[in-house]
């Protein structure tokens, strides 16, 4: 029987488990060794720790510390690993907890996170998402259902000194340059509400100070949100301290390319069965900065798409040179726009760009001025016909429950 390495409690707080942290430092200890070629189950808590409730109303969305994420499950330690190492990380599965069969995706308020399109969605939202076996609905955003793409957000080996003063200096740095925007350019260390795992007394207050947050993703791979990386993908990782320290959390039910909610895929906690080699001296072996990986070979297998192109041209009209980042942003209010056509609010529109198996490709980045950015929305995920024909959107969805807002207080 497979070894089940790290447990978690949804009832209980995360700051009580302490195979859990929220911050990456290299003093953080293992709280289990592997050996190579072994396989192994880790359970996960969703990034917020239990934070946001299945239920009708947006206010935990809105009220969240966003300090506390993400509740990560490790690291493990792997015999051998040393840095300079790849360690191959094989997803053999990964699944929902059957108890706990239930997703969730929102918009955090501009004012406490903010989105990729929070200009449009400053307000707090939230949609809720029943998994049925493979497949999930929303009572929140009738009309689709739609098979998972199960993948961990968040996965990455426990940095080095040198690195973490690296991701320190330069994120300080970025944030120096305009330390008031709302929301921030990024996220400074902040010990206050700092899970270091078992480090206890002054190493722990210590490493808290300088313990880099979870949001972004880095040389280590970390919160990367690629939704392809999911059960049955091989991926390599830069290994940076002795033992390489494996981390993995933030898992996703579903998510389409970008995770343009924010708050987020469909989250949710769970658990995924991993197996761990070691390719020795493999970063300077292969010339690997960052992780690489291989696609799983199972995948939903949506082949039609509506595609949505977006230049970089912004909405008030003004020209960005070569902006993918615009790009697609345009694309992504285009679709939005369009399933406006056939019943839907802007926030479920939005909810099914961030949740559904959406592909998101740069298409040209060298015609200037405008980059090209397509955002592909799987047409076989709606019970309804959601192409254009001569006749004019005559389907989609009648009426019901949007999604639940709060607004700013
Ligand atoms: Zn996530």
């Amino acid at each position: 029987m497979t070894e089940t390495l790290i447990k978690v409690d949804l009832s209980q707080s995360p700051y009580e488990n302490d195979s859990i942290h929220n911050r990456w430092h290299p003093d953080i200890p293992m709280v289990a060794t592997v050996k190579p070629g072994q396989d192994f189950i880790i359970e996960c808590y969703d990034w917020t720790g239990g934070f946001i409730k299945n239920n009708d109303s947006a206010t935990d969305v809105r009220d969240i510390d966003l300090s506390i994420v993400h509740f990560l499950s490790g690291p493990v330690g792997v015999e051998g690993a040393e840095p300079g190492d790849l360690l191959v990380v094989d997803f053999l599965d990964i699944g929902a907890f059957p108890h706990n069969a239930w997703g969730f995706n929102g918009f955090f308020s501009k004012k406490n996170g903010g989105g990729f399109l929070t200009e449009h969605f400053p307000q707090a939202q939230k949609s809720i998402w029943d998994f049925h076996g493979m497949f999930t609905s929303s009572r929140h955003v009738p009309g689709v259902n739609f098979a998972g793409l199960i993948h961990p957000g968040l996965i990455g080996c426990l940095p080095d000194v040198k690195l973490l003063e690296t991701w320190n200096k330069r994120e300080t740095g970025l944030i120096a340059t305009n330390p008031t925007r709302v929301p921030p350019l990024a996220n400074a260390p902040f010990p206050a509400t700092a899970h270091m795992g078992r480090l206890k007394g002054d190493a722990k207050a210590s490493a808290a100070a300088t313990g880099a947050r979870t949001v972004p993703p880095r040389e280590h791979g970390g919160n990367c949100d690629i939704k392809d990386l999911s059960r049955g993908a091989r991926v390599f990782f830069p290994v940076y301290v002795p033992g390489a320290g494996l981390s993995v959390g933030d898992l996703h039910f579903s998510q389409g390319d970008g995770e343009i909610t924010f708050c987020g895929a469909i989250e949710m906690p769970g658990w995924i069965h991993l197996k761990v080699e070691l390719i020795k001296g493999g970063m300077a072996k292969y010339g690997i900065k960052n992780p690489i990986f291989k696609p799983s070979v199972i995948k939903p297998n949506y082949t039609d798409y509506l595609i949505f192109e977006g230049i970089s041209v912004d909405e008030s009209g003004e020209q960005h040179y070569l902006d993918v980042n615009v790009a697609y942003r345009q694309a992504c209010l285009n679709a939005i726009e369009y399933m406006k056509r056939f019943g839907y609010s802007a926030a479920q529109a939005y909810s099914i760009l961030g949740t559904a198996p959406v592909q998101g490709h740069i298409s040209g980045v060298v015609d200037i001025p405008n980059s090209c950015a397509t955002l592909w929305l799987p047409t076989e995920i709606f019970d309804f016909d959601i192409n254009p024909g001569a006749d004019g959107p005559s389907g989609g969805i009648k009426g019901g429950v949007d999604m639940p807002l709060a607004p700013d207080l």
